[in-house]
């Protein structure tokens, strides 16, 4: 069956069709919820009618979307600063009352786990842990084959747990979080420290400093394999997963990271890239996997 997956994020929102994990048709829009909630929903809307006539009139919505979401209600419980007026929207029935179609919702970092779990870097397996590394760093688990939800649908905040005590300050309040080192706004901040600024990481990467890129690389590999090494060690997974935005720079730091793995944790790139939500959104949408049927 063709299903409608839709990923919003802070700055995009994309969407498409989706048959056996495969994306048949891509929209995309911008957010844009900085200009109000309203602005939001047409764009929103937008991508859903962009795809709603390729597909049979009964055909399910899946929606991935950044922020703590409880998958039964399908609503947001918190999002950051960054999606002002977006916490307490209840997004299924947004959709459902304006489409008349069954829709779902899920975290967008748990949408790309269940993407990699059921078609992609995890399949086949039981015990799986997914690290996005984004703009922010998300996660998720899976664990005996079933999300880890915790008791307010807030388990697998994994980018906000402490890497350095009173360390850089995060977007969610506290000190010190992976999401302040490991992403791409902590590396920019590593360069920062390093006397250099830069708009993006592809910039970092592609400058003439190596010996800036290679301070970096050695700060974030060490990082990073820190938090592996804490994740191996709480969830016993058979493979960790890294996934989101920073995967397109592997070829500078992956192999330096494998060299540190000393505990040999298997450690693997995500299969479906960024499109692992928009799949993973899907398979939901056509599967009840939230109450492990
Ligand atoms: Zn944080």
């Amino acid at each position: 069956m063709k299903i409608i997956g839709v990923d919003i994020g802070g700055t995009t929102i994309k969407g498409g069709i989706v048959e056996n994990g495969e994306i048949l048709l891509f929209a995309k829009r911008m957010t844009n919820i900085q200009l109000g909630i309203e602005e939001f929903k047409k764009s929103l809307f937008a991508v859903i009618e962009e795809l709603l006539d390729e597909t049979e009139p009964n055909c399910p919505i899946g929606i991935s979307s950044t922020g703590d979401i409880n998958p039964l209600t399908g609503s947001v419980i918190y999002a950051t600063d960054s999606m002002p007026d977006y916490s307490g929207l209840c997004l299924k029935k947004l959709i459902e009352d304006r489409y008349h179609r069954k829709t779902v919702v899920l975290n967008d970092s748990l949408s790309a786990l269940l993407g990699e779990y059921i078609y992609g870097a995890g399949k086949g397996l039981k015990e799986v842990v997914m690290l996005t590394l984004g703009t922010g760093v998300g996660g998720g688990v899976i664990s005996n084959s079933k999300l880890l939800f915790g008791k307010e649908f807030r388990a697998s905040r994994l980018g906000h747990t402490t890497l350095y005590k009173n360390g850089r300050p995060c977007p969610c309040g506290k000190k010190g979080c992976i999401e302040a080192y490991i992403s791409a706004k902590g590396l920019l901040k590593t360069a920062e420290i390093n006397g250099s600024n830069f708009f993006d990481v592809n910039e970092i990467f592609t400058c003439e400093d190596h010996n800036l890129i290679a301070k970096i690389v050695e700060e974030f590999t060490n990082d990073l394999i820190s938090v592996i090494e804490n994740y191996n060690a709480i969830f016993d997974p058979e493979v960790i997963i890294i996934g989101g935005g920073l995967i397109m720079t592997t070829d500078f730091w992956w192999d330096r990271l494998m060299e540190k793995n000393q505990t040999n944790i298997k450690i693997v790139p995500a299969d479906l890239g960024n499109d692992s939500g928009i799949i993973g959104i899907a398979y939901l949408a056509e599967n009840n996997f939230i109450e492990g049927e």
